[in-house]
């Protein structure tokens, strides 16, 4: 019987095996997945936890419950995976032996990479994050104290996970204070490492215009060199010196250290693999997916979702000894809450930047690409009940894995 050992059944391990299993032929294959914590997260609710929109109950389900019958799910932390030998090392002395490995073991927020960022002065006190669980459910105490002051919205350095996610939240942030009827009263500044507001240069420019008009100073190019936690500012490494009341950062994102120390990762802990079919570039029974892989999309459970449309084919051919013909192209799409009840929705992939437009259905939508409507908030909200219902078990969505142009205009 073969082997097949998937080290994270967050988003994207739990998707690769719904998907997989039914294709796999019934006796021959044992799976094995392997995490950490007994929680699945639905990690976009963390954008809602400070605002009080969601509570932190409602992000978190049994891992248990997505995964599928016969497949074993041992719950302990990865220490290292020996490539040469096949092998898996768990924390406690297991010995995982494997004939295929899929690397799903996301990114985290590290704080500690940045000199005085998780200083116990003014970690969870006056710097606070919402990419944990923790740090959204300890930041929606602190907004609520907050009566007035400098709050930085900061990200250390790119990729991140959800690269919109900082701007939403600046976006949100102006229309609670606005709603508390204090945004008058609250200096609002986006500090961010690129050269404008996004990555991709149109979006950049409408993204970079609504902070404009919310009276949002954008900071850019700011490489982080340390916080200064007594003087509450955070220092670039050209010196500029941003003061703080209040700092909402973004981590430096990291793949999982168990990847450095086995030996298979970038410096940044994130597998280097074939952008079109995940394949390790070292090792040919190694894959890596979602946000573990070092390929040039988005970190997005959307990516992750896409990509496992196309893994299981890919998987299958690889395994027979066939070329793997399924060449996924970066294809991602976010949601982006605007506040005061409207959001934007983008798609995109490798090559092609967002693009105004209808989507999914080409001059029907319902949802409008690159503009702000009632319609993409609702469907932001929706997306929660979408990823534990149909995404998570691996249901067929009549979405295309890959970007389709059909809808999108070329005028801006
Ligand atoms: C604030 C925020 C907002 C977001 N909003 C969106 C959005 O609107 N749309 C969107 O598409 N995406 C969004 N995302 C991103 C999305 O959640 C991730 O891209 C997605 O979850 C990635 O899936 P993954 O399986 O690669 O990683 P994860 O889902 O993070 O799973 C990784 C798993 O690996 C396990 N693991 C790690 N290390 C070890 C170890 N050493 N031993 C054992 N287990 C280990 C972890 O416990 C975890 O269960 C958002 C993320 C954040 C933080």
């Amino acid at each position: 019987m073969k082997q097949l050992v998937v080290l994270g059944a967050g988003t994207a391990g739990t998707i690769a095996v719904n998907k997989l299993l039914p294709r796999l032929a019934p006796g021959e294959w044992k799976i094995t997945m392997v995490d950490q914590s007994p929680d699945h997260i639905y990690q976009p609710g963390f954008l809602f936890i400070p605002f009080g929109t969601y509570q932190p109950a409602e992000v978190v389900k049994p891992k248990e419950q997505f995964i599928p019958a016969g497949v074993e799910l041992v719950l302990a932390e990865v220490d290292r995976v020996d490539a040469e030998a096949n092998v898996v090392r768990l924390v406690a002395g297991r010995e995982l032996a494997y004939d295929y490995l899929i690397i799903a073991s996301g990114t985290t927020p590290r704080p500690d990479q940045t000199p005085g960022m998780d200083d116990p002065e003014v970690w969870r006190k006056s710097v606070h994050e919402f990419y944990t669980l923790e740090g959204a459910t300890a930041l929606h105490e602190a907004l609520e104290a907050f009566t007035g002051g400098r709050l930085v919205v900061h990200i250390t350095e790119m990729p991140i996970k959800c690269p919109v996610a900082p701007l939403e939240f600046t976006f949100l942030a102006d229309a609670y204070f606005k709603e508390r009827g204090i945004r008058d009263q609250v200096e609002l500044i986006y500090v961010t490492p690129l050269e404008g507001a996004f990555t991709k240069p149109v979006c950049s420019t409408k993204l970079g215009g609504m902070l404009d008009v919310r009276q949002i100073t954008l900071e850019p190019d700011f490489m982080i060199e340390r916080v200064d936690a007594a003087a509450r500012m955070i220092v670039s490494m050209d010196e500029r010196e941003i003061p703080f009341d209040l700092l909402v950062t973004v981590p430096l994102n990291m793949g999982a250290d168990f990847v450095a120390r086995s030996g298979l990762g970038n410096e940044l802990n994130y597998v280097p693999v074939d952008k079109h079919t995940l394949l390790s570039k070292a090792y040919d029974n190694i894959f890596a997916i979602g946000d573990a892989s070092d390929i040039p999309a988005s970190k997005a459970g959307s990516v992750a979702h896409f990509s496992m449309d196309l893994f299981p084919e890919n998987f299958l051919n690889h395994v027979a000894g066939r070329p793997m013909t399924a060449m996924f192209d970066g294809h991602a799409n976010c949601f982006i809450e605007s506040g005061d009840g409207k959001g934007l929705l983008i798609d995109f992939n490798y090559t092609t930047e967002p693009m105004p437009g209808k989507y999914p259905l080409p001059g029907v939508g319902p949802f409008t690409l690159l503009a702000e409507t009632q319609t993409n908030h609702w469907g932001k909200l929706m997306f929660r009940w979408m990823y534990w219902n149909l995404l998570l078990p691996g249901k067929d969505l009549p979405l295309p894995a890959l970007m389709s142009m059909a809808g999108k205009r070329t005028e801006g």
